[in-house]
Order: C-alpha cells, then structure tokens, then sequence
C-alpha cells in the first residue's frame, strides 16, 4: 500500500466496495455491504464510505486506493470468479502496486475442489489461482474463488467472492476474527425495540429528550408505514455496551410503555403468534383490501399453525356475504368499507372457523375507487373475541402498497393489544 502511506489512517474506520457491472443496473442491489456493515459495526467499526463499481480493473483500484487512503478497514466483494469479467484481483494488484504471480499450490487445491463435485477444473479456472505478492489466500469453502487478505501499514484491505453465500463462509472464518484483534476488545451492540401503529413524529417528540443523555448517534428510528423501529446503540466491552443497552431500554420503554411490541423481532406477527400460543388461543382472518397478506405475515412465523387457522380472501361483497356472513343489508346500507362491515367480517370468520379470535380488514387501497366521504387509504379493521368486538379505522397517506401495508401492521398491533390485554 505504497501510495497509501501520505496520509493518516482513521482508526475505526472502514470502507465497502461491490465490484459487478450487474449492480449497477436496475435489476440487481449490493446487498454484501449489508451484511458486511453489520459485522464491521458489531466490532466497533464505522462505516464511513461505500461503493459500487463496474467490472473495470482501473476503477475497481481507483476504489481501493482511495479507500485504503483513510480508512483502516476496506472490505471488498465480487469479480473473483474465472470469467472475462472478474477482473477484481488485478484491481487489488494495481491498487497496491504489486505483482500478481501463478500459485500452483492453489491450482492444485482448485482443481481437488472441481474434482470433488465430479468436474474437471476449465482452463479459465487458472486464472483463480493468480496470486496478489504479499497477500494471503483465503480458500473457499463454499465455493471456489479464493479470497484475499492483505495487512500493511496499519491497514486491512479484505477481497470476497461476490456470491453472498461464499462471502459469509469467509466473513465467518477470516473477517471476524482480523477485526476482533484490531477492536482489542471494543464491541458495538445494538438492540431494536418494534411499535407498532405509531407515527414517526409523534415516537420522536415523547423520547427526543433522551437523545442527550444517550447520544443522538446511538438512537435511530426507522419507520415503515405503521411499524416503527428503535434502534439503539452501544459501544464498550461487552459488558458496558450490554449494561448500555439496558439502562436504554429501561429508559425507553418508561416513556413509550405498551407501544413497545417487543425487542430484535422482524415484525408484529412475531407478537402476536407466541402470545396466541402460550394462551392456548386460536386466530382465523378475513381479508379484502390487504388480499392475505396479514394471513402471510402470520405464516411467516414458524409454529403458527398452533394458532393461526386460516383466513378468507372475502375480496367482494359476494364472498364477505357467503364465505363470513356479512349481512347483506349491511353491505347495501354502510358500504363493503365501513365500521359495521369491518366488524362483521372479525364476528363471522371466528364463527366460521371456530376459532377465539377473528380478525376483518376492509379499505380502499386505491388508486381508483375512493369517494369524498370513503377517499383512498380509508380503512376500517375490527378484532373480534369471547368479550366483544372493537374497531379502527383511519385514512392512510400514501400509494395502494403503502395502504396495504399500513393496515398489515395496525391489525396486527390491534391484535396484539387486545390479546395482551392492552387498551
Ligand atoms: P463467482 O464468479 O465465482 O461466482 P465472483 O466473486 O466473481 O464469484 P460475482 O461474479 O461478482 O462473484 O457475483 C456472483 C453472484 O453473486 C452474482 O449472482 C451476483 O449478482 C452476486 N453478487 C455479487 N456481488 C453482490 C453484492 N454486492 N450483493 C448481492 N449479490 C451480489
Ligand atoms: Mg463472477
């Protein structure tokens, strides 16, 4: 890293380049920095810079080089492989001024490789066992193309395979423990608390007082249309970053109380199956404007069939009227989007499927079909128990997947408040 050394190196920084053409295109997202970020952040790295770049050696040492100038980690993925296109290791080589040589040694290791699944090495599999001078190799486990490693003044400079699969066995086996040795001891940790039904603003306004005493840096809020993320961080040993993490905890759920649906959980049906499930109890759902996907949102979570008995797409005023007997005078007099309709649906689909809860979402999820009186995003859900009925209904902004997902999450966190005894 000859032409890196002019400048200081930030200690705890790190940088991300994803090397394929084919990212940047409309088809195809980097999604290793993801991943990558999370374990770099989990030892206390800062991610300061990413990058996406084509299949061009030059760019790919551009890259590199500017990176390294800087950074103390710099992680890249993709172009190992054997094809024309995979140019990432004459990248590495022209970025730190090195030789690339011809290591029989790993040719030999390669072609054992395509022997074991039954194939013989191609001649462009020779190319995979070129060498950056002074680097060393990572063998795949997972795959073929080798990764590199490269340590020098001060730096980490780490090459992946672009298959995330390949590049997580190497992350595992390699990464993480180069950057544990670098952090000597400094971790970061975070936990998210999950809201649901909550507005952005309003979450901000009850807790932005506490930014000061944590750090505005160490609370995220990620929102996404009726599920609300917390994210809070901690960085330390292991030790004060958990004690960290739980005096914030603490902190946050005095202030936002039963609107905390649970901790490091992907999503409100992650309550809402395990709470049915220790009571013992049954759900089934009936479905218009959200067209199953709370059903879906339920079966995602495994174990769910213990509780989760079914649901009905009762799309049209037919089917709300024959699959969970919603009175026709109902339909005629309030409309298929209304409170009555709404509750009726919860009443009938645990009647029909005999089960403790019962569930009815009916919207407009738009573009067309909205009115003065019932514009697009109007939606009305009900939950229906042994002890009654209760109903919501709101106007949501936004496009007819923003609508659709809105309601995916306020049903669910009505659900979840209602079994849990909430208000
Ligand atoms: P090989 O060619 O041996 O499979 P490689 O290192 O050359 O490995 P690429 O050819 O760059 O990897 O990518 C292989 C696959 O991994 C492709 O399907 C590609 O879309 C996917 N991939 C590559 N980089 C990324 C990335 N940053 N995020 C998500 N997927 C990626
Ligand atoms: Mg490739």
């Amino acid at each position: 890293m000859n032409s890196t050394t002019k400048r200081n190196v930030v200690k705890g920084t790190a940088g991300c380049v994803a090397v394929g053409s084919e990212l940047l295109g409309d088809a195809k997202l980097d999604l290793n920095s993801l991943e990558i970020t999370r374990t770099l952040e989990t030892y206390g790295f800062d991610v300061v810079e990413k990058r996406v770049v084509g299949d061009s050696v030059e760019r790919i040492a551009a890259s590199i080089r500017e990176l390294l100038d800087g950074c103390e980690v710099v992680i890249v993925t993709g172009g190992l492989g054997p094809t024309a296109d995979d140019v990432t290791r004459e990248g590495v080589a022209l970025a730190l001024g090195r030789e690339l040589f011809f290591d029989p040694e790993v040719e030999v290791w390669l072609q054992e490789r395509y022997e074991r699944v039954g194939r013989t090495m191609p001649e462009i599999g020779r190319s995979m066992a070129m060498v950056v001078e002074g680097s060393e190799i990572i063998r795949n486990t997972a795959g073929s193309a080798p990764g590199i490693l490269v340590e020098e003044n001060g730096r980490l400079l780490a090459v992946f395979p672009g298959v995330p699969w390949e590049m997580r066995s190497m992350v595992e086996s390699h990464l993480k423990a180069s950057l544990e040795e670098r952090s000597s001891g400094r971790i970061r940790r975070s936990r998210t608390l999950l809201m649901g039904g909550v507005v952005e603003s309003e979450v901000e306004g009850r807790i932005r007082h506490l930014y000061d005493r944590f750090g505005r840096d160490n609370v995220t809020i990620l929102a996404s249309f009726g599920a609300l993320r917390l994210v809070l961080t901690a960085s330390g040993t292991e030790v004060e970053a958990t004690g960290d993490l739980d005096r914030m905890e603490e902190a946050f759920r005095e202030i936002l109380g039963d609107d905390v649906a649970g901790i490091n959980i992907p999503g409100l049906a992650h309550v809402v199956v395990p709470a049915l499930v220790v009571s013992g109890q049954t759900l089934a759902t009936a479905e218009s404007c959200t067209g199953g996907l709370v059903g879906a949102a339920l079966t995602d979570v495994p174990g769910s069939s213990d509780a989760y008995m079914g649901g009905v797409i009762s799309y049209s005023n037919q089917a709300k009227e024959e699959m969970v007997g919603v009175p026709q005078e109902l339909l005629i007099e309030h409309g298929a989007v209304s409170e009555s309709v709404a509750r009726a649906m919860a009443e009938g689909v645990r009647k029909r499927f005999g089960t403790d809860w019962g569930l009815g979402v009916t919207g407009i999820a738009g573009p067309s079909g909205g009115t003065d009186e019932k514009p697009v995003g109007l939606v009305h859900w009900a939950v229906a128990s042994p002890d009654g009925v209760a109903a919501r209904h709101r106007e949501f902004p936004g496009d007819r997947e923003i609508v659709r997902q809105w309601s995916v999450n306020v049903v669910l966190d009505l659900l979840r408040r209602k079994i849990g005894g909430l208000s």
